[in-house]
């Protein structure tokens, strides 16, 4: 959560104070919708008469100039959505859901994907900038021309690669319906960090865990929120037939909150992260019954609201074991059970290390569930692939796209209900594709054709 470069905002912002303007035609900003344009559209709104600069936001553009001859050069009229007289450096990027939800409404210029465009506040108003708000400040993120915040990954990957047929039949046995049952049962609890009702939800999991012949352990850990406090990860491993030394994670967290993130009632954390914790309980079943060549490792987390914890304290443990560097691959999954339309998409987020990682999860969407759009990024924050990647570890978030629009998101009413008509759509979509992508990593399986895969259900 706190891992991105802190923004030189304040001295830039100084800056402009100080700099007299000095062209004649204010600059405007426009936003592009680009989730159903080509790359060569892209490529040339960019380089655009009247364009001064242009960032590209995932299914959105961003871009700044002189915007009468823009809509001229580009046909694209009204299509551009002006959002003020701002150049460039007047505006930073906040990443929805990073550890710091505070965004002053007044610097508040659009909202997109999960990317919040600020206007940079001036020396006054940083003035009054209230505590939490300031708190937020370590978390903006410089615009600078010619970034690419997220990019949709079809831009360079027009043509899918062609499937593996040993990873088809497993991704096919990917059980939406019995997943969202999973997340029913799981949202039932109040998984607050503070709620008596987690200690129900770790139990159940370790059963399933259990239940599916899986080592299973409980490890606690403490860490520091208003005070000291203990967790359990729930953890579940099956030994590799062929290469147990080699160690692929599957992860996501079982603790929720609610608005009031010290309230432990109602917190049923249905997307958030019912849905994950519901995905690493479903592959677990697909991956046990396959008996894959690898040690797979499935981790339901807890802490992970109040700053990562229990993935930093996977890591911790990983590395005081000496097992680090066996952990080839770590797949985390975070919010995937709500989607706005039938236009299903995944934003795929990773460290700029691990970008041929990310890509392989992109590709495996590509190949094995086309109905499904990667968005991919390496600004990536907020989930619990970070303590992995920190430690340099290949580690990648699969979380559904256009997940500002989802109302309910850390609130009461992220429910089961509330998940909506494309649950199971989406939530599929999003397992089938790391399915696909944990299965190049962990195998060859044992028993992908064997008659106890298909009869064992
Ligand atoms: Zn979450």
């Amino acid at each position: 959560m706190k891992n991105l470069a802190r923004a030189h905002w304040a001295a830039a912002a100084l800056a402009i104070v100080v700099a007299a303007p000095c062209v004649a035609a204010p600059s405007r900003a426009v936003i592009v919708d680009i989730e159903n344009a080509s790359a060569q559209q892209v490529e040339a709104w960019r380089h655009a008469p009247g364009v001064e600069s242009w960032v590209e936001l995932g299914r959105e553009m961003l871009l700044v100039g002189d915007t009468a001859r823009i809509a001229q050069a580009t046909g694209l009229g009204l299509a551009m959505r002006d959002i003020g007289a701002y150049r460039i450096d007047d505006l930073v990027l906040h990443l929805r859901g990073c550890a710091v939800d505070v965004t002053p409404d007044d610097l508040l210029v659009h909202t997109g994907g999960r990317y919040d465009l600020l206007v940079r506040p001036d020396a006054a108003r940083l003035a009054t900038l209230t505590h939490a708000e300031a708190e937020g400040l370590d978390e903006w993120i410089d615009v600078t021309p010619g970034m690419v915040v997220a990019r949709q990954y079809r831009f360079d990957r027009p043509v899918a690669l062609p499937a593996d047929e040993r990873i088809t039949p497993l991704v096919a046995r990917v059980d939406p319906a019995r997943w969202f049952s999973d997340v029913e049962t799981l949202a039932g609890w109040s998984r607050s960090t503070f709620s008596t009702e987690l200690v129900s939800a770790r139990q159940w999991i370790a059963a399933r865990f259990a239940s599916l012949g899986l080592e299973v352990s409980e490890p606690a850990f403490t860490f520091t929120y208003q005070g000291t406090r203990t967790a359990n990860n729930v953890m579940g491993v099956v030994r590799g037939l062929q290469r147990p030394d080699d160690w692929v994670i599957v992860g996501g967290h079982y603790d929720s909150r609610q608005q009031d993130i010290m309230n432990p009632a109602n917190a049923p954390g249905a997307d958030d992260n019912a849905s994950g914790c519901s995905a690493v309980l479903e592959l677990a079943r697909l991956f046990t019954r396959a008996r894959p060549a690898a040690t797979m490792i499935f981790m339901c987390y807890a802490g992970e609201e109040q700053n990562l914890f229990g993935s930093k304290a996977h890591v911790q443990a990983l590395t005081a074991a000496g097992d680090l560097g066996k952990v080839k691959l770590v797949a985390t999954l975070d919010m995937i059970g709500w989607s706005s339309s039938t236009n299903l998409s995944a934003d795929l987020d990773t460290l700029s290390p691990f970008v041929a990682t990310r890509n392989r999860f992109a590709d495996a969407a590509l190949t094995y569930v086309p109905g499904l759009t990667p968005v991919v990024s390496t600004i990536a924050c907020c989930s619990d692939h970070i303590p992995y990647a920190q430690a340099g570890i290949p580690a990648v978030l699969s979380i559904h796209g256009n997940w500002q629009s989802y109302v309910h998101y850390h609130r009461t009413t992220d429910t089961p209900a509330n998940l909506g008509v494309h649950a199971q759509s989406i939530g599929g979509a999003i397992m089938r594709m790391n399915v696909a992508t944990v299965a190049g990593e962990a195998g060859p399986m044992d028993r992908i054709f064997d008659a106890g895969l298909e009869t064992g259900e």
